[in-house]
C-alpha cells in the first residue's frame, strides 16, 4: 500500500508513539471521545471511524433558479463512540442536521465548515456509536457558475444543469464522504420544473406531479463513490435511440438515449449510431455484461473536460458528441476516441473503482489503452492501432522533466489531487500497460484483466490488487517487478546499444541509465526492468531478439553469422524507453527508416529527436531522417516527422523564419501531392499536410483557395465570387490563414459569427484561429474581446493562451499580468491551479524568473499550483538550453538544404 496517512490523524489527538507510556495513555484517550477542533481539518484523506453504508438523496432543481435544494439521509457506521466528526460540504447552507440511531434516538447535530475547502465538522449534541445509524441533513446552496459540481450554464435564453463531480465536487452538491474508497448505493430522488428533462445516473421509476414541478424517482444506483453521481436537468432534448441489443455475454438489452440542448437533439444520431458497436467488443473482452441499467450521453452547453464516464450517464463537451456524417474526419475520430475511453471506465473505474487518487492511473491509463485497443477492433481500417504508442510517445518530453510525476504518485493533500490527471497517468500508463501486454501476450493479459474484473466487481480495488490480479490471471507474476519499475518512478529509461562482432558472433551491448534532454537537472540514478526487444535484419533475414534488461549493463547475443545490416532497438516500438546508437548504427537504421514497420518508424524518430534534444546527434543527421521518414507509408509517421521540423519554429529559428517556410514546401509538397486514395490513412495524412502546407509553407496554390472559401462562408466574399464551399475538414485552417492574409474585416467577421453560432466545430475553428493571428494591435484587442460575453471562459483562455507564445510572448503576458484577475475569473475552478501553464511561451532563461515571481506572489488564488509552475519554469530552462546549443546548428543545417 502507498497510501499517505498522516491526512488520516489530523483533527484528532496525537501521541508521540515509542514508548509504552505514550501507548498507553493513546490508548485512554481512544477509549473517551474527543471533538475534533475546527482549525484542524484534514487536508487528504477523512479520519478513521465514520463511513456511509447508503445514500437517500433528494435534490429540487429548478434551472432557473440561483440555488437548489437538498435533503439527504446518509445510513451511517460508527465504528466507536464519538462527538464529532469530518465529512466533506462545500459552500452549503445547512439549515438542519441530525443524528437518528438505529433505536429511534434522535441527536441534534451542527455542521460548520472549515478553512480547508470542502471540509466540514459535524457536532452531536451527545456522544453517539459505536453502531449505525442516519445522518439527515436539509440545506440548500448556489449553483456553481465555474463548470463544477452543480453547475448552472445559459445558453439562448434558457438555463440548463449539469454535473461534473470528479475529482472532488460532490461536496458542492450534499454533505458526504467525498472519497473514492466509500462506494455505497444511492437512491436518487429529484423535483424539476414540469417542462424539463431529468437525468440521473439510473432509470426513471416514478413521477408525481406536485403542482408545477415533478418530482421524479430513479431506480437504486449499484454501489458507486460520490464522484461518479450524474445529473441533468433543464430543456434538453432528449434522442431515444435504438436499444443496444443482447449479445453472448449480455441477455438484457441495454436501453440508449443522447441528450443535448433544446434544438440540437438531432445532432446526436451519429454519436448514438455508433456506441452499440463499441460497446459489444468491450463485453466481449471483458467477458462481463455492460454492467449499468441504461446508457445516456449527454452533451453539455459547456464543460471543463472532454468527457467524464459517469456510469450510465456520460457527460461530454458538444464537439465531441454533435456531428453528422458530413462533419470531419478529425471530429469523428475524436467522438469514438472518447466515448470509447469513457465506455471502458463503465468497467475500470466504475464497476471497479480506486480506493483513493494515488490509483487514479488505475482508471485513466486503463481507459486509455483499452478504449484505443476496442477502436481497433471495431474500425480495423480506422487507423485506430498505434494510437496508444503515439500517446505515450508524445508523453516522454514530459515525462523527462525532473518535475514530473510518478505514474502512481502518492497524493497527499486535496490540492494535489488535479496533478494526478496528466499525461503521464494517461499517455504514459497506458504505453506502460501496452508494453506489459506484449511481454505476456494479449491472451495472458486479457486474462489477469478479467481475473481483476472478477474479484473487485462493484467494489474497490489499490494498485497492488491489480498487480496482484495481472500476475496470477496472466500466469506471469514475474511482471509485477517490471510494471512496478515503471509506475513507482518517473523518467523515460534510455537504452544505449552498442553492437561488436567477432568470431562470427554479434553482441549488443545493452546500457540503461536516465534519459537526459539538455540542461536536465534530473539526477541520473534510475533503474527500471527492461522488456528489451531487439529487430532487424541479419544474414539477410528478418530477426527479433528480447531479453528483460535488470542490471545497469547487459549483453544480448545475436544468433547471425555477419554484422546486422541494421538493428532497431525497440521492436514494433513496443517498449516504454528511448534508445540511442553509435554513429554507425544510426546510419544504417536511418537508411531503412521508411521501410520500418510503422511502429517502429515512430519510435525511431522519438529516439532520434530524443539524442537531438540531449546533444547526441547533429543536426544533419537528424534532418536525414525527418526527410527520410517523409516517404513512409503510414500517415502518422509522416505526420509526426512534419510535426517534429514544425516545432523547430521558436525553438530553433524564428516563427516567420523563409528558410523554414521554403523546406517544408520543398519536403512535403511532393509528398503532399502524392497522396492517393480517400481511406482514413489518405485523409488524415491529407489533411495534415495540407496544414503544414498552408500555415507553416505559405503555399499559395493551396492557402489562396483556401482563404477565398472563409471569405465566402463569413458573407465577405464579392457577389460573384465562385469560391468552392468550404469542407469541414479544411475550415480551422483556412480561417488561420484568412484571419493572418485578410486581418481586421476577417476577425470582425469571426467576432460577429461567433456571437450567434452554435455548431461546436465552427466555434472551434473560429477560435482557433483568432489566436493564429499575428498582427500585435489585433492580438490585443482579441485578448480583450476574450474578457468579454461573446465567448465562453474556456473559449476565452484558448484564445489568449494561443497568444502567449513565440514573438508575442513578451506583449502577451505583460497584458496577462495586468489582467490576471480577470483571466481568472473566466477559469473554471478546477482549471486555476494550472494557471502558470500561461508561462510556457517562453524560451529564454531570464524570463523564468519573472513567471516565478509573479506566480508565486499570486499563490493564494491558485491552490494547487506548485508543480504546474515547477514545470512550467522547467521547461522554460529546457528549451533555452537546447536553443543556445544547437540553434545556429539547426539553422545552418536548415540553410544548407534550402
Ligand atoms: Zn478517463
Amino acid at each position: 500500500m502507498r497510501f499517505f496517512v498522516s491526512g488520516l490523524v489530523a483533527g484528532f489527538c496525537l501521541v508521540a508513539s515509542g514508548s509504552a507510556l505514550a501507548l498507553d495513555t493513546s490508548a485512554a484517550q481512544a477509549a473517551a471521545p474527543v471533538l475534533p477542533s475546527i482549525d484542524a481539518a484534514p487536508v487528504g484523506q477523512l479520519p478513521v471511524g465514520i463511513s456511509p453504508l447508503s445514500y437517500d438523496l433528494h435534490l429540487t432543481i429548478d434551472p432557473t433558479s440561483d440555488e437548489f435544494q437538498g435533503v439527504v439521509s446518509i445510513k451511517v457506521d460508527l465504528e466507536k463512540s464519538m462527538q464529532g466528526f469530518w465529512l466533506h460540504g462545500e459552500n452549503l447552507v445547512v439549515d438542519a442536521a441530525s443524528l437518528e440511531l438505529d433505536d429511534g434516538t434522535k441527536i441534534a447535530a451542527s455542521y460548520k465548515e472549515s478553512a480547508e475547502p470542502g471540509v466540514s465538522l459535524v457536532t452531536l449534541a451527545s456522544v453517539a456509536g459505536p453502531g449505525t445509524g442516519t445522518l439527515h441533513f436539509r440545506y440548500h446552496a448556489p449553483f456553481n457558475q465555474s463548470l463544477d459540481g452543480l453547475y448552472q450554464v445559459k445558453r439562448d435564453e434558457q438555463s440548463y444543469i449539469v454535473s461534473q463531480f470528479e475529482a472532488i465536487a460532490a461536496r458542492k452538491a450534499f454533505p458526504g464522504f467525498d472519497e473514492p474508497r466509500f462506494k455505497v448505493p444511492f437512491s436518487l430522488t429529484v423535483t424539476a420544473p414540469k417542462d424539463n428533462a431529468v437525468i440521473t445516473n439510473t432509470p426513471q421509476t416514478k413521477a408525481t406531479e406536485l403542482g408545477n414541478m415533478i418530482r421524479y424517482e430513479f431506480a437504486d444506483t449499484k454501489p458507486l463513490p460520490t464522484y461518479l453521481l450524474a445529473f441533468a436537468v433543464g430543456p434538453y432534448d432528449v434522442n431515444t435511440w435504438e436499444a443496444i441489443p443482447t449479445n453472448a455475454v449480455r441477455d438484457r438489452v441495454v436501453p440508449l438515449r443522447g441528450v443535448a440542448t433544446k434544438g440540437s437533439g438531432s445532432q446526436l444520431a451519429y454519436a448514438l449510431q455508433n456506441t452499440a458497436g463499441i460497446v459489444a467488443v468491450q463485453e466481449d473482452y471483458f467477458g462481463i455484461a455492460y454492467p449499468y441499467a441504461k446508457l445516456d450521453l449527454i452533451a453539455a452547453p459547456d464543460y471543463a473536460f472532454g468527457a467524464m464516464e459517469n456510469p450510465g450517464a456520460i457527460v461530454f463537451t458538444e464537439f465531441l458528441l454533435l456531428m453528422d456524417e458530413e462533419s470531419s474526419l478529425r471530429q469523428k475520430r475524436a467522438y469514438a476516441s472518447v466515448n470509447s475511453h469513457e465506455l471502458a471506465h463503465q468497467w475500470f473505474g466504475d464497476l471497479v473503482t480506486p480506493k483513493w487518487w494515488t490509483d487514479i492511473w488505475l482508471n485513466e491509463a486503463f481507459a486509455t489503452w483499452m478504449g484505443n485497443k476496442t477502436l481497433g477492433i471495431w474500425d480495423p481500417k480506422g487507423e485506430f492501432e498505434r494510437a496508444t504508442l503515439r500517446g505515450a510517445l508524445g508523453a516522454m518530453n514530459m515525462d523527462a522533466l525532473a518535475n514530473a510525476r510518478q505514474i502512481h504518485e502518492p497524493v497527499k493533500r486535496n490540492a494535489e489531487i488535479w496533478d494526478a490527471f496528466d499525461g503521464i497517468t494517461y499517455r504514459k500508463g497506458a504505453g506502460v500497460l501496452a508494453m506489459i501486454e506484449s511481454y505476456v501476450g494479449e491472451k495472458a493479459f486479457q486474462s489477469g484483466v478479467r481475473e481483476h474484473m472478477k474479484r473487485f466487481a462493484f467494489k474497490t480495488a489499490t494498485a497492488e490488487d491489480f498487480f496482484t490480479s495481472l500476475g496470477e490471471g496472466s500466469g506471469h507474476p514475474e511482471i509485477t517487478s517490471s510494471l512496478t519499475s515503471f509506475v513507482d518512478q518517473p523518467y523515460v529509461p534510455r537504452v544505449k546499444v552498442t553492437l561488436k562482432t567477432s568470431d562470427h558472433k554479434t553482441v549488443l551491448q545493452l546500457s540503461q541509465s536516465t534519459y537526459l534532454p539538455l540542461g536536465s537537472k534530473i539526477a541520473n540514478t534510475g533503474q527500471w526492468e527492461i522488456p528489451f526487444c531487439a529487430s532487424g535484419m541479419a544474414d539477410g533475414k528478418p530477426f527479433k531478439t528480447c531479453t528483460m534488461i535488470k542490471d545497469k549493463q547487459q549483453i544480448l547475443t545475436l544468433d547471425s553469422k555477419q554484422a546486422p545490416a541494421y538493428v532497431m532497438p525497440n521492436a514494433n516500438g513496443a517498449g516504454y524507453y528511448r534508445f540511442s546508437l553509435d554513429e554507425d548504427g544510426w546510419d544504417k537504421l536511418i537508411a531503412v527508416a521508411d521501410t520500418l514497420p510503422a511502429t517502429e518508424a515512430l519510435s525511431l524518430r522519438d529516439s532520434a529527436s530524443a539524442a537531438l534534444n540531449a546533444g547526441e546527434m547533429s543536426a544533419d543527421l537528424w534532418f536525414d531522417l525527418m526527410e527520410k521518414l517523409t516517404s513512409h507509408p503510414a500517415w502518422d509517421v509522416v505526420s509526426a516527422a512534419s510535426g517534429s521540423i514544425a516545432g523547430l519554429r521558436g525553438r530553433a529559428v524564428k516563427r516567420d523564419d523563409p528558410a523554414l517556410a521554403a523546406y517544408v514546401l520543398r519536403v512535403f509538397g511532393p509528398r503532399y501531392n502524392n497522396i492517393k486514395g480517400d481511406g482514413p490513412s489518405a485523409t488524415l495524412l491529407r489533411s495534415t499536410l495540407k496544414r503544414r502546407l498552408a500555415m507553416g509553407g505559405k503555399d499559395p496554390a493551396i492557402r489562396e483557395p483556401l482563404v477565398a472559401a472563409a471569405m465566402q462562408f463569413v458573407k465577405l466574399a464579392d457577389d460573384d465570387s465562385d469560391a468552392p464551399a468550404l469542407a469541414p475538414s479544411d475550415m480551422g485552417m483556412a480561417f488561420s490563414a484568412a484571419v493572418q492574409d485578410k486581418g481586421k474585416p476577417f476577425v470582425e467577421a469571426l467576432k460577429t459569427l461567433l456571437e450567434t453560432e452554435r455548431n461546436p466545430a465552427v466555434r472551434g475553428a473560429a477560435l482557433g484561429a483568432l489566436s493564429a493571428t499575428n498582427d500585435p494591435v489585433l492580438a490585443a484587442d482579441l485578448r480583450q474581446w476574450a474578457l468579454g460575453e461573446t465567448v465562453t471562459g474556456r473559449e476565452a483562455l484558448g484564445v489568449i493562451r494561443g497568444q502567449m507564445g513565440g514573438d508575442m510572448a513578451d506583449e502577451g503576458w505583460h497584458w496577462f499580468k495586468e489582467n490576471f484577475d480577470a483571466v481568472l475569473s473566466r477559469m473554471p475552478d478546477v482549471r486555476k491551479s494550472a494557471a502558470p501553464n500561461f508561462g510556457r511561451g517562453f524560451c529564454d532563461a531570464d524570463k523564468a524568473q519573472a513567471v516565478q515571481t509573479f506566480f508565486t506572489a499570486n499563490a493564494d488564488k491558485i491552490p494547487g499550483y506548485e508543480r504546474p509552475l515547477a514545470q512550467t519554469l522547467e521547461g522554460i530552462a529546457l528549451c533555452a538550453a537546447f536553443k543556445k546549443a544547437k540553434a545556429k546548428e539547426l539553422a545552418d543545417a536548415l540553410a544548407s538544404r534550402g
